[in-house]
């Protein structure tokens, strides 16, 4: 399983995820020739895109989706709710593919269960990727944390989170009061602490990196963010655990699982074995 983030914040978001020669996206918020050129990047192209799957209807995520899809015919999967609101944006139904909140469906090589994020839309979901035991868990638009989430994403090899804003930098800053407060609200964003003790609670020995996704970028600083998680995963006895950043204006580490490879490492060795990183777009 070949993972990237495209582009990550409130001007565009889209992950890559291929297996097996299938690629796909988790969300189109970037423009059509942002894609092209940010899938060339890491060796890929819009051609080879087999699906696109919908965590939410907001703009940052799905801004590419009407001009793809006609372009390039790709099917688009949603769960109801959030595929009338995007058919509400012009996105055509023939297009459409509907996979319900909490039931595993199959997509190519690999199973998807979507399940429900608390976020301020129809009916937002993140996603867990499993190619045989390796996982990959995506909540990026998150207003807090329930206790089942942790649960959920338990086990993953790869997890992509948000780590939104800084408490401190959102309370003090110019954005307006409703904004702040809906930010900061349970189905809003996570901030950096509620994303570090999160993570420090679902980390694992399958666990291998983590990608630290939807940073603000007025409230948040990336090395704030990654050090918040980074001491937390310390604290808890994972320090080996890679922490990744993800960018607005270009792609992130490209991390590569091979099942067998990881499977025959040494648990605790404090290598993330199974891992290659392909590219650092630096
Ligand atoms: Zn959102
Ligand atoms: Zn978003």
């Amino acid at each position: 399983m070949k993972i990237c983030i495209l582009g990550s914040g409130s001007s565009g978001n889209s992950i890559y995820i291929a297996v097996d020669g299938f690629s796909f996206l988790i969300d189109a918020g970037l423009s059509g020739s942002d894609l092209r050129r940010r899938l060339t990047s890491i060796g890929s192209s819009l051609s080879d895109i087999r699906a696109i799957l919908i965590s939410h209807e907001h703009h940052d995520h799905i801004r590419g989706l009407a001009v793809l899809c006609k372009k390039h015919a790709v099917p688009i999967y949603a769960n109801r709710l959030t595929a009338a609101a995007i058919m509400e944006k012009g996105v055509p139904a023939q297009f459409l593919r509907f996979f319900k909140t909490g039931r595993d469906f199959p997509l190519g090589p690999v199973t998807v269960r979507p399940f429900p994020v608390p976020h301020d839309a129809s009916d937002p979901v993140g996603f867990v990727v499993s190619e045989g035991d390796c996982r990959a868990g995506i909540a990026t638009d998150l207003g807090c944390a329930p206790g089942d989430l942790a649960e959920t994403l338990r086990g993953c090899r790869a997890l992509v989170v948000e780590s939104n804003h800084d408490r401190d930098l959102l309370n003090n800053g110019t954005r307006p009061l409703a904004l702040k407060e809906r930010i900061r609200g349970d189905r809003g964003h996570l901030s950096n602490e509620t994303a570090a003790e999160l993570l420090a609670g679902v980390a694992s020995d399958d666990l291998r990196d983590i990608f630290l996704a939807h940073l603000s970028e007025e409230c948040n600083r990336p090395e704030m963010a990654r050090m918040s998680t980074e001491r937390a995963l310390r604290g808890a006895g994972f320090g080996h655990i890679a922490v990744r950043l993800t960018y607005a204006d270009r792609v992130s580490d490209v991390v590569e699982y091979s099942p067998e490879r990881s499977e025959a490492c040494v648990v605790g060795e404090g290598m993330p074995c199974g891992e290659i990183v392909i590219a650092d777009d630096n």
